[in-house]
C-alpha cells in the first residue's frame, strides 16, 4: 500500500531574505502512517515561515504548534533563563489583545488548554481548543509572533513566576540531575548554562550591572523570533484550503529578519569530564545508577537507526540479556537504555538502572556486567535479522499506532519540522530503514570504559561528599574511574551466561488486510 502522500505547495526560503509575493507552491511527498486518513499539506508564507497543515474531518478538537528554533543555548552570558523567560512574557498580552491573560482565558473558555517549553535549541508554543474556535484562538496565538506587549510591571510580576517555578523544580531529582551532569562539562559549551532563571539570575544579577531585564527580552525577541526560524502546524476540522486561508491571513505579519540557525560545534564533554564516577544525594529513596558515553548523534544517520539497534539489544528483557541476569540477581529494579540528550552536534547515549539495596552494594558487579555485554555485542558482528525485529516493531509503531491527542500530535511535528526535511516530518527518526553494520559497529566502538562517565545516586552518601552543584545545591563527589579500574570490575562479576536474544517468530511483519474471501476459506478449513 502506497502510504506517501503527494501534495502540492512547497519549499523555498525568499531570496536574501527578501519577501516572495505570494506563499511557494512546489511538490513534495510526506510519509504518513498506512492507516493515516487526514489529509496534510506544507505551505511556505511569503515570509519564510514553514506550515504544516492537517485536516481531520474526525477530529474533536483542533490545535496548534510554533516551534521557535532558538532556546536556551542563545541566552546571553549572565543573564541565564531569558529565552525561558520570553516564553512566559509571551502568553501576557499583546498589542491587538491589551488585556492580561486574554489568550488563555479565551482557550479555557473554549474547552482548549495552552502550555509552552523551552529547551536547548527550541522553544515550543501550543493550545488546543473546541473546532468552532480555532479561528478566533489563532487570532490570538499569531499575535505572539507579531507584536506582543512586554510591560513593565508584567515583567515583573513573570520574574517572580519563573522563580517560583525553578523553586519547585529544586526539590525535583530529574531537574537536580540533569543540571549535575551539565556542571560537569566543560564551562565553553552552553550545554553547560543553567536553563530555567531565577530571581537572581532575571533581576539581581542584571540590575547589579546595569542591565535592563526588559530591555534584552525585548532584544532577544526582536532578534531570534524570525519567521525563517519558525515552523507551524495548524490541525483542524476545516478542509485543508480553509486552514490555509486561515493561517495566511493570520501569520503574514510575523517579520523575517534572515537570522541564522544557531549551532554550537564540538561535544560539551571533554577528556577531563570523562572516566569519572559522581556520587550524588538525591531527594528521593533508591538507588540510580547512570552510565553515559558521548556518541555521535543519531539524527546524523537516522534512516540506519544505529542507536536504536544497540539500545534494543541493551534494553532488552529477554533470556540472556543484562536486564534479565540483574533481576534474576536480585539486583535492578528497572534498565532503560539509548540516546539522552542530544542536538546535531552531540549526543549522549545512557543507561539507567534502578538499583535494589543489594544492587547498589554490588554497583561495581553492575558495571562489569554492563561492559562484558558490551564487549558481546562488539564482538557479535551484527546480525541483520536483529535489524529486521526492529525494523517490523517500528514499523507497526509508526503506521498501526492509535491517534495521539491533536496538541501532543502538532508539538511533535513542529519540534520535527526543526530537524527533519519535509518528507520525514512524521515519521522521524522512529523507523530506521537502511541496515548498516558500519553505523550500528561505530556507536559501539564509542561505549568504551575510556569514553564513559558514570552518575551514582543514592541517600546514603549524605554525609560523605564534598561538593555543591551551584544551582539545585545537589551534594556530589567525583572519582576518577580509569580504565584499568573498570576492566577489574569486568574481571571480578559473576560468571553469568549472557548472550544475543533468539529470534522473536511472534513479531508481525505482514499486516496488510485480508479480503473476506481469504478469512472464509482459512475459517472452513479449520472447520473440516
Ligand atoms: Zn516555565
Amino acid at each position: 500500500m502506497d502510504s506517501r502522500l503527494r501534495e502540492v505547495d512547497a519549499p523555498a526560503e525568499p531570496a536574501n531574505g527578501a519577501a516572495a509575493l505570494a506563499t511557494a507552491k512546489a511538490e513534495v511527498e510526506v510519509t504518513k502512517p498506512r492507516n493515516d486518513r487526514r489529509g496534510y499539506r506544507r505551505v511556505v508564507l511569503p515570509n519564510a515561515l514553514e506550515c504544516l497543515l492537517i485536516s481531520d474531518p474526525d477530529t474533536d478538537k483542533a490545535a496548534a504548534s510554533m516551534n521557535v528554533s532558538v532556546g536556551y543555548f542563545c541566552d546571553p552570558d549572565g543573564m541565564e533563563g531569558l529565552a525561558h523567560f520570553l516564553e512566559h512574557m509571551l502568553f501576557y498580552a499583546s498589542e491587538k489583545y491589551p488585556i492580561e491573560d486574554s489568550y488563555s482565558k479565551y482557550i479555557a473558555e473554549h474547552g482548549g488548554s495552552t502550555n509552552a517549553f523551552t529547551t536547548s535549541e527550541h522553544t515550543n508554543f501550543y493550545f488546543d481548543v473546541n473546532n468552532d474556535s480555532l479561528d478566533d484562538a489563532l487570532d490570538r496565538f499569531a499575535q505572539f509572533f507579531i507584536k506582543p506587549l512586554m510591560s513593565p510591571d508584567a515583567t515583573l510580576r513573570e520574574i517572580k513566576a519563573v522563580d517560583s517555578e525553578n523553586q519547585k523544580n529544586l526539590l525535583s531529582d530529574p531537574w537536580r540531575m540533569s543540571q549535575l551532569q551539565k556542571h560537569l562539562c566543560s564551562n565553553n559549551h552552553p550545554y553547560h548554562k543553567f536553563s530555567t532563571g531565577n530571581w537572581d539570575t532575571l533581576e539581581v544579577k542584571p540590575k547589579e550591572k546595569g542591565l535592563d531585564t526588559r530591555a534584552e527580552l525585548i532584544n532577544f525577541y526582536d532578534s531570534h523570533y524570525s519567521a525563517n526560524l519558525m515552523q507551524l502546524v495548524v490541525y483542524g476540522k476545516e478542509s485543508l484550503d480553509n486552514i490555509q486561508t486561515l493561517v495566511e491571513s493570520k501569520f503574514c505579519d510575523i517579520k523575517n529578519v534572515g537570522r541564522k540557525h544557531f549551532s554550537f560545534a564540538g561535544h560539551p564533554c571533554s577528556s577531563k569530564d570523562l572516566q569519572i564516577l559522581v556520587k550524588a544525594v538525591p531527594i528521593k529513596q533508591g538507588h540510580t545508577l547512570r552510565i553515559l558515553w558521548p556518541i555521535t548523534p543519531n539524527v546524523r544517520h537516522y534512516k540506519e537507526g544505529p542507536c536504536k539497534y544497540v539500545s534494543h539489544l541493551i534494553g532488552h528483557e529477554g533470556e540472556g540479556s543484562l536486564f534479565y541476569i540483574l533481576k534474576k540477581l536480585g539486583w535492578a529494579m528497572s534498565l532503560e537504555a539509548g540516546e539522552g540528550d542530544w542536538s546535531y552536534e552531540f549526543s549522549f547515549f545512557s543507561v539507567v538502572i534502578q538499583l535494589t539495596d543489594v544492587g547498589h552494594e554490588h554497583m561495581e558487579d553492575v558495571v562489569g556486567l554492563l561492559f562484558r555485554y558490551i564487549t558481546l555485542l562488539q564482538t557479535s558482528g551484527t546480525p541483520k535479522w536483529i535489524f529486521d525485529e526492529l525494523l517490523a516493531i517500528c514499523e507497526t509503531g509508526f503506521h498501526y499506532r492509535d491517534k495521539s491527542p491533536p496538541s501532543n500530535y502538532v508539538v511533535n511535528i513542529s519540534s520535527n519540522m526543526q530537524i527533519f526535511p519535509p518528507e520525514d516530518w512524521l515519521i522521524a527518526s522512529s523507523v530506521p530503514s537502511k541496515f548498516s553494520p558500519d553505523a550500528i559497529q561505530k556507536v559501539l566502538n564509542e561505549l568504551t570504559t575510556e569514553n564513559v562517565r558514570i552518575f551514582w545516586e543514592s541517600k546514603l552518601f549524605e554525609g560523605h561528599t564534598d561538593l555543591t552543584e551551584p544551582w539545585y545545591g545537589t551534594s556530589y563527589c567525583v572519582e576518577a574511574v580509569p580504565p584499568s579500574i573498570m576492566q577489574k570490575w569486568v574481571e571480578n562479576a559473576p560468571n553469568e551466561d549472557l548472550h544475543l536474544p533468539k529470534p522473536n517468530i511472534f513479531i508481525p511483519t505482514d499486516l496488510s488486510l485480508k479480503n473476506v474471501e481469504e478469512k472464509v476459506f482459512i475459517f472452513s478449513q479449520l472447520c473440516t
